[in-house]
Formats: structure tokens, C-alpha cells, sequence
């Protein structure tokens, strides 16, 4: 549909952060942080707020000069180059549109420097706010629509002018539920047909989830892991992460035996054995936390063999129409968090003792620490 945009042809590239650091005075808002986005790629920073997620993303916009490293879009070093010179398109939390320009116009003014006729620039700017399904309220202005089609107005604003990346910073967080969920959509179907590469700033996991090739996570200014959905939420490389990327209940547990390539056999401090998928870098001997989301625990009655189970006590049973969930607590007294199908609501009781069980495939350690 928009033809416009990908008709100028120009080929999505790359981002490359080497080492990209910034210090306002004392705080070191962002630690060394390097990163490649490819090119088309759909890249989402991910983390809890004061993380570094908008300072990096401004050091990319150049709104804030890095204190260290450097920053290449394609080939093209920008460290130092000025906004209006990187020609990125932008979409903030806040729509920050023009008020006394109607829609079109607003949408048209990033073409104001590429020169070319009045007509040329039109028919992009409605074909951009078609792409958006805004086009029949072009000559409204933005004080006249809703807040979500305020923000796909500034969506379209964005992409109009065919930016080799766009960055988005929590362009959503504004929008209520239903909202974001449908805007989540048309940012992901727009991503496909343009394909542009999208640098998205979110602290919603959900929505990365929804949206990204690759999600990095973010913790106090540093990358705390990078990867696909897919594979973080599997093999999350720490606790923070298994906790920020999903649900994630611990049983602490100490390594017994590794042996390359085979699972990992484990003593439970809560009594009990179990095995785990093989990690790289674990020794015998070494405490550690098994993750286990509470999507893969299940509840047998009579357990045959008794490795792979922890006892429990869940003290809320919840119906919640596709799933029941039931939090209690694991026999050391940690909280632990269980969603069962509606099918095997009878083999749990609340306040009684149950073995939760898991698949050795399903569940990943990391280390103790917190
Ligand atoms: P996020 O977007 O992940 O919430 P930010 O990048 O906004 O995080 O902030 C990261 C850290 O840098 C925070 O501790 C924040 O207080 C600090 N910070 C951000 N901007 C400034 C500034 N202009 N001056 C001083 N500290 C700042
Ligand atoms: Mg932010």
C-alpha cells in the first residue's frame, strides 16, 4: 500500500553503537554500550525506567552528544552530525504535531526539504496517511481527532519522508489497552510493507514481545542480554531477565554433575534432584537458580519418579476464563506462580500440599545471584 515510500527505493540500512557511553556529571546514564541493527530490522530496547532506553535512543536521534564511542549509520559515522542532518524519522510519546496545521499538513512537512512540487509532496503525504487509514480526515486538525489517531498522524509524519531508520520512544505508553494492542498491529504490519529499520523504546514487555526481530535488554545503562523473543524468554541469561521478560518462578538449587552436552544434573536445597538444560558455564558444586515458568509446571497426583518436582502450596486459586492461576509458595518458603488449565483445576486444592513437576527440556538455570 505504500507505494510511496518504498517506490523511492531507498534500501533500509544498518546501526552500528560501538562502545557508546554517556555521564551527565556523577550518573553514567549509559555504560558502554554496543550494538549492531541490522538492516529491515525491528530492534526493541527493553527495560525497567531509568535504564538507559531514551538516552541511547537520543544519542542515535542526536538530541545528546555521546561522552564515548561511536555511532555509524550504514557506513556513515553520525557521532557528531546535527538531527536535521541524519534524516531519521521519529515518533515520541507525546505526538508533538503542529497545532494550526491541519493533518496534511502536518504530515507533508518533512518533505518541505526535499523540495519537488506541491503535488508530488501531497500525493506522499496521502498516501503515507492512507498507509495509517487516516486519509479521509486529512484536513481536520489534530485537536479534532482522538489520541490514537493523533499518534498514527505522527506515525505517518515519520515514515513519510522514507528514513533509512525510525526510532520510537514508548510511542504507545499514552494509548489505553484496546488501543495499544491495535496500534501494536498496524506499527508491526507497517514495519512489514515498508520495511524500514525501526530502533522502539518500550518498559512493556508484552508489546516488545509483539513487535520485535530482537529485543535487547536493558539494566542500569548496560545490556543485560540481546536476542530473539523467542530466545530470551527460553533461555534468559540471568534472573533479571527471566523476571522482566515474562514470568519466572526460582528453585535454588546446587549443581551436581555437568557433563558436556548433557543435561545438568542438580541437588534442590528444598530436598530432591533434578535436570536441567545444558548451559555453557556452570561447575559442579556451583549454586544456582532453575527457572520454571509457571506456563510449564504441572501437578501429578501419585509423581512416579520422584527427580524434577518440587513440593508446593498454593494458597489462591484464580479462574481467569482460559486459565486458572494459582500463587503460593514452594516448601523454602520462595513465592512461586502457576497457571494451570481449567482441565486439571481438580488436581489442586487451595492450602493443600501438591508436587509441582516440570519437563527438564522446559526449565534453564542461572546463576544465584539476584
Ligand atoms: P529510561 O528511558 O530507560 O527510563 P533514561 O535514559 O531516561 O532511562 O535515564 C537513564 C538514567 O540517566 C537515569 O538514571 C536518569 O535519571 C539519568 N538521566 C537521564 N537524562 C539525564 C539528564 N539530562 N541529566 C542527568 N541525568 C539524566
Ligand atoms: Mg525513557
Amino acid at each position: 500500500m505504500v507505494q510511496t515510500t518504498r517506490g523511492s527505493g531507498r534500501a533500509p540500512v544498518g546501526l552500528e553503537l560501538l562502545g557508546v557511553q554517556k555521564r551527565y556529571g556523577d550518573v553514567l546514564a549509559v555504560k558502554d554500550v554496543s550494538l549492531s541493527v541490522r538492516p529491515g530490522e525491528f530492534l526493541t530496547l527493553l527495560g525497567p525506567s531509568g535504564s538507559g532506553k531514551t538516552t541511547t535512543l537520543n544519542m542515535v536521534a542526536g538530541f545528546e552528544t555521546p561522552t564515548g564511542g561511536s555511532i555509524m549509520l550504514g557506513d556513515k559515522d553520525i557521532t557528531r552530525v546535527p538531527t536535521h542532518k541524519r534524516g531519521l524519522g521519529m515518533v515520541f510519546q507525546s505526538y508533538a504535531l503542529f497545532p494550526h496545521m491541519t493533518v496534511l499538513e502536518n504530515v507533508m512537512y518533512p518533505l518541505k526539504r526535499e523540495g519537488g512540487s506541491g503535488d508530488v509532496r501531497k500525493k506522499r503525504a496521502l498516501a503515507a496517511l492512507e498507509a495509517v487509514s487516516l486519509d479521509h480526515l486529512a484536513t481536520r486538525r489534530p485537536a479534532q481527532l482522538s489520541g490514537g489517531q493523533q499518534q498514527r498522524v505522527a506515525l505517518a509524519r515519520a515514515f513519510v519522508s522514507n528514513p533509512p531508520i525510525l526510532l520510537m520512544d514508548e510511542p504507545l505508553s499514552a494509548l489505553d489497552k484496546s488501543l495499544r494492542t491495535q496500534m501494536q498491529e498496524e506499527i508491526r504490519r507497517l514495519h512489514q510493507e515498508i520495511g524500514t529499520t525501526v530502533l522502539f523504546v518500550t518498559h512493556d514487555q508484552e508489546e516488545a514481545l509483539a513487535l520485535s526481530d530482537r529485543i535487547v535488554i536493558m539494566r542500569d545503562g548496560e545490556i543485560a542480554q540481546v536476542g530473539t523473543p523467542t530466545e530470551i524468554y527460553e533461555s534468559p541469561n540471568s534472573s533479571f531477565t527471566a523476571k522482566f521478560l515474562g514470568a519466572a518462578n526460582f528453585v535454588e538449587a546446587t549443581v551436581a554433575r555437568v557433563e558436556a552436552g548433557r543435561p545438568i544434573e542438580l541437588s534442590l536445597e528444598a530436598g530432591g534432584t533434578a535436570i536441567a538444560r545444558p548451559t555453557s558455564v556452570v561447575r559442579a558444586g556451583e549454586r544456582v537458580r532453575l527457572v520454571l515458568r509457571p506456563e510449564d509446571g504441572f501437578v501429578e497426583d501419585s509423581p512416579q519418579d520422584a527427580g524434577n518436582r518440587v513440593s508446593a502450596v498454593f494458597d489462591e486459586i484464580v479462574f481467569l476464563g482460559d486459565r486458572l492461576r494459582c500463587s503460593g509458595r514452594f516448601a523454602d518458603g520462595s513465592g512461586c506462580l502457576l497457571w494451570l488449565s481449567h482441565r486439571d483445576a481438580d488436581k489442586i486444592r487451595a492450602g493443600q500440599e501438591v508436587f509441582l513437576r516440570w519437563e527438564p527440556e522446559r526449565s534453564v538455570i542461572v546463576p544465584a545471584e539476584a
